[in-house]
């Protein structure tokens, strides 16, 4: 089986839009940022906090995150709307590139899942990104992500009562300073967390929509092939999940972590092979431009100069990648555990000890 060429551009420059389309999301959260900005503003100026009892300190409490939770619920409400109805949008993409990549003389039409089947498999299949969030459902995600911003503002207040700072000290501790351009206060994290979320759950309602489509013809799709991006910044999951293949009803999806770009082709049965000069896209040392299709992630890197090399990996895995005198395959293999998730340098270093000998680390 190969991975045809009209599905891999036609799937590569649809994530590119994505990308776009995470973008736009993300500018969404803008106006209700301005709108918790000003209520914690109107609540901690009526009064001034040192006069406050701890009894008169919990109703404000309660009040301000009453505000916010409600704050928060229509930004939540807006943000499921738009998933289901990307969901949607990439459940129909999958099914009519399928239906384009179809050899000449082969007739065929991908199934395309019903409205029903993509939103329960967006809203009942677990994230595949590792670590804190991992295997939660999407609901949950979102919701784990706005509790926490609540208690973050909570906090902010109730230590600033406790420490006797003044109110213009806690609103300035949630705003941040115009000195530094407001990067400094709780909502600038806020603001930071609420672009990841957004994007890290398009990704996975873009990958779980895809996938319906193509369960849906299982006659012409049996395993998906894994897309990293190649530029340095690439994570470390991903780099080696670059090319690696899955049976479609088996095996994690991206996003394999917050912010992950990785996307999957399908590999149908159709016999197209990669055209000669099939290439793909990849930001290298010379900036942007097109290589060979067949090249994974850690082929590609190694064409790359050893100052680009460490930038991608850091110095230290930078070293072991030249000097190591391990394979790519191996190289690759080495950076997961068998559930996908990243290796220490010591727990690396516990499975090839010569090759970090040879590397001299
Ligand atoms: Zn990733």
């Amino acid at each position: 089986m190969a991975v045809n060429q009209a599905l891999f551009d036609a799937t590569i420059r649809h994530a590119v839009f994505l990308e776009q389309l995470k973008a736009g999301e993300v500018a969404k959260f803008g106006p209700f940022l301005k709108e918790i900005d000003r209520t914690i503003r109107n609540q901690l100026t009526q009064a001034d906090l040192t006069d406050y009892n701890q009894r008169r300190l919990q109703r404000l409490l309660d009040e301000v995150d009453s505000l916010l939770l409600a704050i928060f619920q229509r930004y939540s409400d807006q943000l499921m709307l738009d998933l289901i109805d990307i969901a949607m949008y990439e459940a129909q993409f999958e099914a009519s590139s399928l239906t384009r990549a179809a050899p000449v003389g082969i007739t065929f039409d991908a199934a395309v899942p019903g409205v029903a089947a993509v939103r329960a498999a967006v809203l009942s299949s677990p994230l595949s990104v590792r670590g804190t969030d991992g295997g939660k459902l999407l609901k949950a995600f979102i919701k784990g992500w706005t509790n926490a911003e609540r208690e973050r503002v909570a906090g902010a207040i109730r230590q600033g009562f406790f420490e006797g700072q003044t109110n213009f000290q806690v609103i300035r501790n949630i705003r941040g300073t115009a000195a530094a351009g407001y990067r400094d206060g709780i909502l600038a994290t806020t603001n930071r967390n609420a672009a990841t979320v957004a994007r890290t759950a398009i990704q996975h309602v873009a990958a779980q929509a895809r996938m319906e489509t193509i369960k849906a013809n299982p006659d012409v799709v049996r395993e998906v092939e894994m897309v990293a991006t190649l530029d340095s910044k690439t994570s470390q999951t991903c780099r080696s999940m670059d090319k690696r293949r899955f049976p479609v009803n088996s095996g994690p999806r991206p996003p394999f972590h917050p912010n992950c770009r990785t996307t999957f082709v399908p590999v149908t049965d159709w016999s197209e092979m990669f055209s000669e000069g099939a290439t793909r896209a990849a930001i290298g040392d010379n900036g942007a431009g097109q290589v060979a299709a067949s090249l994974s992630y850690y082929s590609w890197l190694k064409r790359q100069p050893a100052a680009f090399q460490d930038q991608a990996l850091g110095p230290t895995r930078g070293k072991l990648f030249r000097e190591g005198g391990l394979t790519l395959e191996r190289f690759s293999e080495l950076q997961l555990d068998r559930n996908f998730r990243p290796l220490t340098l010591e727990q690396m270093k516990g499975l090839e000890p010569l090759a970090f000998e040879r590397a001299g680390i």
